[in-house]
């Protein structure tokens, strides 16, 4: 399937990101518009628009992706903890149409998080 989205771009090189990891599956980079003082993306880089649209044979991507979360989070400085979110659809606030997990959140001696799920 065509990735027609910007993360797409961010893929194959044709728009820069401030890469946090890369393998063959799987890329991270930074967020523009931080929501903390740490934020960065995890997708993965077979076409998936939302999660709505993984299946059982993205069983095995999606929780290499979940447990990069805090491997990732702790080598940018999240040792105290982090919020993870992944916006699906119109209705979940979703703007890049290519499955993302948000990984923010403040260093340890910064801010605590709200506690409403999804309010940085
Ligand atoms: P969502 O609303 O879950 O689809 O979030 C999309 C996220 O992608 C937003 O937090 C944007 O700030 C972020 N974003 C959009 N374009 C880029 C880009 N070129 N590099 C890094 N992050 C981006």
């Amino acid at each position: 399937m065509d990735n027609p989205t910007i993360f797409g771009k961010i893929i194959n090189g044709q728009i820069p990101a401030k890469k946090v990891f890369e393998d063959d599956d799987v890329l991270a980079f930074h967020d523009i518009q931080p929501a903390a003082e740490v934020h960065f993306l995890i997708i993965p880089k077979k076409f998936i628009p939302t999660l709505a649209d993984a299946t059982a044979e993205d069983t095995a991507l999606l929780g290499k992706m979940l447990a990069l979360v805090p491997v990732l989070a702790a080598g940018q400085g999240l040792t105290g903890g982090f919020r993870t979110a992944i916006n699906t659809g119109k209705q979940g606030g979703q703007e890049v149409y290519h499955l993302h997990i948000h990984v923010f959140g403040n260093r340890p001696g910064g801010e605590p998080l709200r506690t409403i799920a999804g309010k940085a």
